[in-house]
């Protein structure tokens, strides 16, 4: 009898670790609730596709997906989840990733900080004016600095080191959209003007405009919806890819990637964001964002119409929807 009892135990323990991931929610329930969420957010046509950089004009505004991926790899997908877009600003915290790992956190406080700015992602005014407001490695001032801190023999050693990063979050190979790139180099002189002002100051390591381009890079690396979900449920599951079982960045620097998601995530509306859904998220010009909930699953979201903010408009509203309706905001446990 007492085997008996021993064995059931032994064969209820994963059941009840799976049912902690997705709460007390079945596959079923989540099934449908994205299913709800996908078909209230496609009619939504508001927002404008970025067309700054020209490249990224050409982005289908009919193009949705949302991806689910829980911290042991099961995925629930529905739409648009296949179409390769480019990573953008979503780039910042896994760049980050490996600076903080490179140069430690202590580097990172010091020379970027970890500040809501209150000014647009690429105000000149803002690094200007830095002993009054302060940076954080999600503006591109500080991704721009962050990624300086990146060590490697030479430039083209500190790309393969972050493309090899970006790869292990991601559990495949990843490239570059060279068209994009080629489009965001050629206009990219406000970001090196911002390399050079954060050079001045000292606080940038290395050739300014060496540091600008791997960050130009790296924000063209094409990635899909499914690819964004597993990169977040990576940091969902303390740096540790649910898919490969490989430890892709140091446990201890999780939450500090997480908490700059939480203060700066979704640039000047990281606030109302958070307010509504409870979560640290990143997006990118793209259209793609990712949002975590720590110890369970990760949502990435692809639509290119932006929001005046430089939000995905529907990512924003499926992921308030799904926050609501999942019951996710991480101060509300
Ligand atoms: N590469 C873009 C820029 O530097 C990224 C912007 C973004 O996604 O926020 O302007």
């Amino acid at each position: 009898m007492r085997i008996l009892f021993f064995l059931l135990i032994i064969f209820l323990l994963p059941l009840n670790a799976h049912a902690k991931l997705i709460k007390s929610f079945s596959d079923e329930v989540v099934r449908q609730t994205l299913q709800t969420v996908y078909n209230q957010c496609r009619s939504d046509t508001s927002g404008k596709v970025a067309d700054y950089i020209p490249a990224l004009a050409k982005g289908d505004p009919k193009h949705f997906g949302i991806v689910i991926c829980t911290v042991d790899g099961k995925m629930y997908k529905i739409g648009d989840t296949d179409v390769t877009f480019a990573i953008e600003s979503i780039s910042k915290i896994f760049s980050l990733a490996l600076a903080l790992e490179d140069a430690g956190r202590e580097t990172i406080l010091k020379n970027v900080g970890v500040y809501h700015t209150g000014l647009p992602f690429n105000s000149i005014i803002a690094s200007d004016v830095r002993e009054v407001i302060l940076q954080n490695p999600l503006v591109n001032v500080g991704a721009i600095t962050t990624t300086s801190y990146i060590n490697g023999t030479d430039s083209n050693d500190k790309w393969r080191r972050e493309l090899d990063k970006f790869n292990l979050f991601a559990g495949r190979k990843l490239t570059v959209m060279e068209d994009v790139f080629r489009s965001e180099a050629e206009t990219n002189q406000h970001n090196r003007a911002l390399a050079w002002q954060f050079s001045s100051f000292g606080y940038l390591k290395g050739d300014p405009d060496d540091a600008t381009l791997r960050y130009t890079r790296a924000c063209s690396v094409g990635i899909t919806c499914k690819d964004l979900a597993v990169m977040g449920a990576t940091l969902a599951n303390q740096g540790c890819n649910p898919v490969t079982g490989k430890q892709v960045v140091k446990k201890e620097f999780v939450r500090d990637i997480l908490s700059v998601m939480t203060i700066a995530g979704l640039y000047d509306s990281t606030g109302p964001f958070f307010f509504r859904t409870g979560l640290p998220a990143k997006s990118g010009v793209g259209g793609g964002i990712v949002a975590v909930v720590p110890g369970r699953f990760a949502i990435a979201t692809f639509s290119p119409p932006l929001d005046k903010f430089g939000n995905s408009a529907r990512g924003v509203k499926a992921m308030t929807k799904l926050s609501e309706n999942l019951e996710l905001h991480v101060l509300n446990p």
